[in-house]
């Protein structure tokens, strides 16, 4: 019997448009751009979607083809001239490998690409020319903005169902064993896609919390349903100039598809009203630190680097000197003091550090204490996310201020592992307080020890607070930014082969 060859690639990268700085080919570069084989190497084994599509590739006696994937960490817009070059590798890679019998691809579904409106139904639409009408499976983060083009040029939209994200690997699973099933019955079943006018942001979508809890304990159902293929439900991200905002809806089944998509999305506009977050002021959190049991999590909501933020905000960093806090740690971007410390060969500095990539982000912190150098730093996540990727923190100083350990690091560091701090002989288990520069993602790394936790209203490009921003491209109305409304799931893309 002939082998399948199923081509495996994709363009990952969750756009803040609020971020000045715009998204580079090098940034993908620094982060992860592999081709062909190199891909399959490099991937094969993590806990990432195509690690997981590999695998699955592999239990189904079929054999993936390494096409492009390049990710960058979430930034700015990226530039045009980066996305056209990767789509343009990806599609003679296509063509030379050509003839595919599927593809799995991974996408974020959050890009926002200078002149490229959709990029990502862009990237499909063109492998579909490319390739013909073979299946196409695409998973998609939690955080996709799916447009309405999307879901009709792939066959099946794979959404994560976890934040933090930790099914990676087991979406692009689903993903390739839903084509291998195309493939084996030689048809698609109806897909249907209802998008929402509703915007929520990070603090209020973790799915082990209400209301997504109830939101994925639907999908799992309908997932189980007999004739239902696949199904997803993506809160998406706000923090985008983007005519594609808000919760999308998507369901694969063999008949109802329209029905059961309604169903869900009917069940999350019930609970709209749910979707917010409450925050404490950096004063209050510092004192809550202060009296509690350790490791306090003071999430830096706002700074969020996995949303794009740059990671230099400082506001908690005042925050705790103000209330002596003693024993915490906090990572901050800040080549520029890192350079410095570098420069110099004494023990102990004092220094303005963070708050240097924009007014935003606070007037710098003035550290002082010992200082540790670190030349290069690289480390390979071990927890739950992203698990086996490597990751280079580049050079990195940590500062022993009085307020406890500051991290200062070359390339900006999101808090999805709490390998970057034991890679530099810090324990944060023991600390008593923890500043997390994310929103959800940093559970992954910290839930397990953290005494008690404190969502703050810090300032950035992810506040949870929706009204800190100012939209000039976007769908109205929306929940929350427009009340009241009265909306009916009606179907957005509905596709039937
Ligand atoms: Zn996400």
């Amino acid at each position: 019997m002939r082998i399948l060859r199923i081509g495996l690639g994709g363009i990952w990268q969750e756009t803040n448009t609020f971020v000045p700085e715009p998204t580079t080919l090098a940034d993908f570069r620094r982060y992860q751009l592999f081709e062909g084989a190199e891909l399959l190497a490099q991937l094969h084994g993590t806990g990432t979607e195509l690690g997981g599509a590999i695998e699955a590739v592999e239990r189904h006696r079929a054999r993936p083809v390494g096409l492009l994937f390049g990710a960058a960490l979430p930034s700015g817009t990226v530039e045009r001239g980066a996305y056209e070059t990767m789509l343009r590798i990806l599609l003679e890679r296509a063509r030379a490998a050509a003839p595919l019998d599927a593809l799995v691809l991974s996408l974020h579904g959050a890009m926002v690409v200078d002149g490229h409106p959709d990029p990502e139904a862009e990237l499909v639409g063109a492998l579909r020319t490319v390739l013909g009408p073979v299946p196409i499976g695409v998973t998609l983060d939690y955080h996709a903005n799916v447009g309405a083009d999307l879901p009709r040029l792939a066959d099946f939209l794979v959404g994560y169902r976890t934040y933090p994200h930790t099914d990676m690997a087991e979406r692009g699973a689903e993903a390739t064993d839903l084509i291998m099933r195309a493939l084996r019955l030689g048809r698609r079943p109806d897909r249907q896609l209802v998008k929402l006018p509703l915007l929520s942001v990070p603090p209020a979508q973790e799915d082990a919390a209400e209301p997504m809890r109830g939101v994925m304990a639907a999908v799992t159902e309908l997932c189980a349903a007999p004739g239902v293929w696949t199904a997803s439900a993506l809160p998406g991200f706000a923090y985008a100039q983007s005519d594609r905002l808000g919760f999308s809806v998507y369901v694969a089944a063999d008949d109802h598809a329209a029905a059961r998509a309604r169903e869900l999305a009917a069940h999350v506009w019930d609970h709209r009203a749910a979707f917010t977050a409450r925050l404490e002021s950096p004063e209050k959190a510092a004192a809550v630190a202060l009296r509690g049991p350790g490791p306090t999590v003071l999430v830096d909501v706002a700074d969020n680097v996995g949303g794009g933020s740059p990671g230099d905000g400082t506001a908690l960093l005042h925050a705790l000197a103000a209330a002596h806090v003693t024993g915490a740690v906090a990572v901050l971007w800040d080549p520029a003091a890192v350079d410095a410390i570098h420069a110099v060969d004494a023990g102990e500095l004092a220094l303005p550090i963070g708050g240097r990539s924009d007014p935003l982000m606070g007037e710098p912190y003035r550290a002082a204490g010992p200082v540790r150098r670190y030349g290069a730093v690289s480390y390979v996540r071990t927890g739950s996310y992203m698990r086996g990727q490597r990751v280079e923190m580049g050079r990195v100083a940590v500062l022993l201020d009085r307020i406890g350990a500051l991290v200062l690091t070359e390339h900006r560091v999101v808090p999805f592992d709490d390998d970057h701090l034991r890679a530099l002989d810090l324990a944060p288990q023991r600390a008593r307080a923890i500043v997390a520069k994310g929103a959800i993602a940093w559970k992954a790394a910290f839930a397990g020890y953290a005494a008690q936790t404190v969502y703050v209203r810090t300032p950035g490009y992810c506040p949870a607070d929706l009204g800190q921003l100012s939209y000039h491209t976007r769908p109205a109305p929306l929940y929350p930014l427009e009340r009241d409304r009265a909306w009916e799931a009606t179907v957005t893309a509905a596709l039937s082969t």
